[in-house]
Parts: structure tokens; C-alpha cells; sequence
């Protein structure tokens, strides 16, 4: 992992995916640990939102970590495994990355309100908290559709093998 700069505080860490990074921002506790991702940083377009995000990073209240090649290619496996890879962009996954890199010494709670990601971190017992939604209470196995031809595939496939279409790989 680069740029983490470990505090050395076993408190509980929030990892901050794009859905959730402004009320994350707005409402976590005073004292607990705000990180996100590059991907995330980058997803974030919309000026005001940019605006709050670069002010959040500059006051230090939210570090931006990257988990690493290593991390991500084990989040994409995961995603795989339960059909959700081709909805998560590489922010998602590398949100993933993160909370599978992080909680190897520590609570890590990730904050998240898409289902995907969320499905993603139950299959591997990692703790998520949605902010507006009530999220997911189980891991679902998704059934992955070839969304030019409709046809049902594993959910892990690069080119769909009944009509060619070719999924972009994040
Ligand atoms: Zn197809």
C-alpha cells in the first residue's frame, strides 16, 4: 500500500466509497478515521462536490489511500466470484481493495450505499454501513446478462461468446 502512513490508532477506520463519501464526510464522529481511494477521488466530477472533497483532503479530515495493484486484482476476484464484476468501476474495486488490505490489522467498516460493493464485502465478511439505504442483508449471486444480446453468462467474461459484445474491463 502506498501512502498510508499507518497512525498507529486501533480505532475503527471508515473507508469512503463514492456514494457515501459526503454524508461519510458530514456525519462521521469526531476522531474516526476517513479514507478513500484514487478511483474515488477521480469519480467525484461535479464541481461543488470537488470542491468539498479537495477541502476535506487539504484539512487531512480524509486520506486518500491506494491499495495497490496486488489489493485490487484480489478485490476483481471477489467481485467475480459473486457476478458483481461488471457493475463495480475501479473505484469500486479499489474501495474493496482497500477494506481487504485494511482489515487485515484493524476494524474497517466501509461506507457504502451501492449494493454492489456491498455484495461484494458481505461475501468476503467484511463490514459495510450504507448511509441512505438500508442495504443488503445477504450475499447475492447475480445473474450477469450480456446487455447488447441479453444472453445469461458466468459473470466473469470479457467478450460476450454468443454475440462478441466486449465489456469494458476497469
Ligand atoms: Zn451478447
Amino acid at each position: 500500500m502506498r501512502g498510508s502512513g499507518r497512525s498507529g490508532s486501533s480505532g475503527v477506520v471508515y473507508v469512503l466509497d463514492a456514494s457515501a463519501i459526503f454524508v461519510g464526510i458530514e456525519s462521521a464522529a469526531y476522531g474516526v478515521e476517513l479514507v478513500t481511494t484514487p478511483g474515488v477521488v477521480e469519480e467525484v466530477l461535479d464541481p461543488s462536490s470537488r470542491g468539498r472533497l479537495s477541502t476535506a483532503l487539504r484539512l487531512g479530515r480524509v486520506r486518500v489511500v491506494d491499495p495497490g495493484r496486488e489489493w485490487v486484482s484480489r478485490a476483481r476476484e471477489a467481485a467475480k466470484a459473486v457476478g458483481e464484476v461488471h457493475r463495480l468501476s475501479r473505484a469500486d474495486l479499489e474501495v474493496v481493495a482497500l477494506a481487504m488490505a485494511l482489515a487485515r490489522g484493524r476494524r474497517v467498516v466501509v461506507l457504502t450505499d451501492d449494493y454492489g460493493i456491498q455484495n461484494v464485502l458481505k461475501s468476503l465478511g467484511l463490514e459495510f454501513r450504507p448511509v441512505k439505504t438500508r442495504g443488503i442483508r445477504r450475499v447475492v449471486k447475480r445473474v450477469v446478462r450480456c446487455p447488447r444480446c441479453g444472453a445469461v453468462l458466468r459473470g466473469d467474461e470479457e467478450v460476450c461468446p454468443v454475440c462478441g459484445y466486449r465489456f469494458s474491463t476497469s
